[in-house]
């Protein structure tokens, strides 16, 4: 798995990945314990890493934190959306949330330089106010790698513990800066428990980020002992609006921003990949697939938060009472009724965040 690349996971990958990195599947007992969040509710967090601890706390009233971040160089889509939402979700379970401005890594990755992402970052901390981040002192840490001395201090401390050949082992070969951003990441996952004491923290990810929590459980085994290792939860991907494997900058009708103008977004979700049939006829009498559907499933992850409404589409899909261009219509509808009402929030929010990021 590469956490810096464009490509997607095909569905079946996901029980390979799952056995091989050693990832621990969502099963019922403990999606059980946690149906309020939707992700899980859903499936759309299907693995972990130590959430038993998290469980732990929360009966015996302890301390713990979620932690997680953006790299800020675009705005807000879908992709980052998931991640967003789920650090929201988990700060309403009772998790301090610390958020991160990964600036050190959009300059390594996309060599944005750091005033050059600024702009970016208010926009990105706006927009996960506005989807409800609760930032009062006593909930919320939010910081700028490149402003956060306790991070770049990590990535010195554990360095000395990593070898070329760890890093070849788990990256492959890439250059030294992302390498150096993957130690910085390090020590965004272990700033809660740095700062706030040891206890349980899980960072919501895709799994295409799992190579970082694999070197930071290694790293923090090794080299802060009295801590918990860091957790973490896993969503599936969303793959690409127009049906290719992932949500790409390379591939414009493969996803949206959420500062698009609104008759763009229009066009790339009715223009988006369906599991309808060739016609009306064969809809009606074969059903449609919605999960192979990219309209269900942005549906599922984002714009229809009723379960049984969800639920009944679902099976009126399947069996073909409900047409394509209907639904396609109805999801528009309710994805311009969000951005409208997200960029309205949102818009109150820039100069909080500007205020929050110590940016004048
Ligand atoms: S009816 Fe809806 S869910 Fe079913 S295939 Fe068409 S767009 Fe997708």
């Amino acid at each position: 798995m590469d956490p810096w690349s464009s490509q997607g996971i095909d569905e079946e990958e996901y029980d390979r990945l799952i056995e091989e990195f050693g990832i621990s599947r969502l099963d019922e007992i403990t999606r059980q314990k946690i149906l309020n969040n939707r992700f899980i509710r859903r499936k759309i967090i299907f693995g972990h890493r130590s959430i038993e601890d998290i469980f732990k706390a929360m009966e015996q009233n302890k301390p713990w934190a979620v932690i997680s971040g953006i790299k800020p160089s675009g705005p807000f889509h879908l992709g980052t959306l998931t991640t967003a939402l789920e650090i929201v979700e988990f700060q309403k379970m009772g998790a301090k949330a610390y958020y991160c401005i990964a600036d050190i890594e959009s300059w390594e990755d996309n060599g944005l330089t750091y005033e050059e992402a600024e702009e970016y970052a208010v926009d990105n901390l706006a927009d996960i106010l506005a989807l409800g981040l609760d930032y009062s002192p006593e909930k919320a840490y939010i910081w700028r790698q490149s402003q956060e001395p306790i991070v770049k201090d990590v990535c010195f401390k554990v360095g000395r513990l990593v070898t070329q050949n760890m890093l070849n082992a788990i990256y492959g070969e890439k250059p030294f800066g992302l390498y150096l951003a993957s130690l910085i990441q390090v020590g965004d996952i272990t700033l809660p428990q740095i700062m706030d004491g040891p206890q349980p923290t899980i960072v919501p990810v895709g799994i295409d980020q799992d190579p970082h929590i694999r070197l930071t459980r290694d790293l923090t085994r090794r080299y802060y002992k009295k801590f918990f290792l860091p957790g973490a939860t896993y969503h599936k991907l969303l793959p690409g609006l127009d049906g290719t494997d992932k949500m790409s900058k390379r591939n414009p009708n493969s996803y949206f921003t959420f500062n698009e103008p609104l008759n763009s977004i229009e066009k790339k979700v009715r223009g988006s990949f369906t599991g309808g049939r060739k016609n009306r006829e064969e809809q009606e009498q074969l059903g449609g697939i919605p999960q192979i559907c990219m309209i269900y499933k942005i549906l599922m992850y984002h714009f229809e938060p009723d379960d049984e409404k969800l639920a009944e589409e679902f099976e009126a899909c399947v069996k073909g009472e409900l047409l394509c261009g209907h639904h396609k219509k109805s999801c528009v509808e309710r994805v311009l009724k969000f951005i409208k009402e997200h960029r309205k929030k949102k818009e109150k929010l820039i100069d909080k965040a500007r205020e929050l990021l110590d940016l004048d």
